[in-house]
C-alpha cells in the first residue's frame, strides 16, 4: 500500500532523511521507532506532503505521491495525527470532528457515532470546547478527527506522548480495535514497547538513516541489546 524508496528530505539546505526506505501492506501496521531527533516526524511529514522531498519515491496504492500537495494525499486516504495533537482549541469536540471531515462531500454521521463508541468520553464532551479537554481526551479527539476523513492509512505521531500509562493503554486498545477492522496504521513512537506489541513489522531510525528493521520481537531484542551494550 505504501512504499518509500531512497527518500532524501530535510529543512532548507540540511538533509535530515538520508536514503530512507519503508514498505507497508494494506491491513498491516508498522512502528517507526527511534530516539529524539531521529527523523520520525520528518518521515511522516514527507508522506503527508507537509515537507517537500529532495529525491526518492513515495508511492501509495501504486500512485507516486511526491509531487502531490497535502490535500490530494488526504483525498487518496492518508490521514496524519500530528505530534502534540494540534486540535482547534476554541472549537467544540463536535466542530473539531467536523473539521476532520472537511475533505468529504459531507460528514458521515455513522463514522462520528463509531468514534463515540471507540471514545465514549468524546461523546460525553460533545459540546465542550476542545482546549479545556485533558491531554488524553485531546489525543482521542485528534485520532477521532483523523478518522472522520475515512482514511485508508492512519499515521500517528507519538500517540502516547504526555499521557499517563492507563490512558496510553486506552489509546492503544482503540488502535488495536481499528487494526482488527482492517485499518492500516503507521505508528511513530519513541517508547517502543506498546507500538511493538501492536504492529506486524518495525523500523528503527537513527540520525536520519534506517538503522534496523524486522519482526517486532526481533527488533525489541536488538534494541535491548543496543541499550545494554
Ligand atoms: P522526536 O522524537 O523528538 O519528535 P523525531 O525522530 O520525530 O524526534 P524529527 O522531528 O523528525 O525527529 O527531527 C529530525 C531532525 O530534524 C532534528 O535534528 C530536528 O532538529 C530537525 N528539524 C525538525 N524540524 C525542523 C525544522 N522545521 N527546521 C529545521 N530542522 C528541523
Amino acid at each position: 500500500m505504501l512504499r518509500i524508496e531512497h527518500l532524501k528530505a530535510g529543512y532548507g539546505q540540511g538533509i535530515i532523511l538520508d536514503d530512507i526506505h519503508l514498505s507497508l501492506d494494506q491491513g498491516h501496521s508498522i512502528a517507526l521507532l527511534g530516539a529524539n531527533g531521529a527523523g520520525k516526524t520528518t518521515t511522516l511529514k514527507a508522506i503527508s506532503g507537509l515537507l517537500p522531498v529532495c529525491s526518492g519515491r513515495i508511492e501509495f496504492e501504486g500512485k507516486e505521491l511526491t509531487q502531490l500537495p497535502p490535500h490530494q494525499r488526504a483525498h487518496l486516504g492518508i490521514a496524519h495525527v500530528p505530534e502534540g495533537r494540534r486540535i482547534f482549541p476554541d472549537l467544540t469536540v463536535h466542530e473539531n470532528l467536523l473539521m476532520g471531515a472537511a475533505i468529504l462531500k459531507e460528514p458521515d454521521q455513522a463514522v462520528e457515532q463509531k468514534i463515540f463508541e471507540l471514545f465514549p468520553r468524546l461523546k460525553e464532551r460533545y459540546r465542550q470546547v476542545a482546549g479545556t479537554l485533558s491531554g488524553g481526551e485531546q489525543q482521542m479527539l485528534a485520532i477521532g478527527r483523523a478518522l472522520m476523513s475515512k482514511p485508508r492509512l492512519l499515521m500517528l505521531d507519538e500517540p502516547s506522548m504526555g499521557l499517563a500509562p492507563k490512558l496510553v493503554g486506552e489509546v492503544f486498545e482503540v488502535l488495536a480495535a481499528l487494526q482488527k477492522e482492517g485499518l492500516t496504521l503507521l505508528i511513530v513512537e519513541q517508547y517502543a514497547k506498546k507500538a511493538l506489541s501492536l504492529c506486524h513489522y518495525a523500523y528503527v531510525l537513527n540520525r536520519g538513516k534506517m538503522l534496523l528493521e524486522g519482526q517486532p520481537e526481533e527488533v525489541e531484542s536488538r534494541l535491548q541489546e543496543a541499550y545494554l551494550s
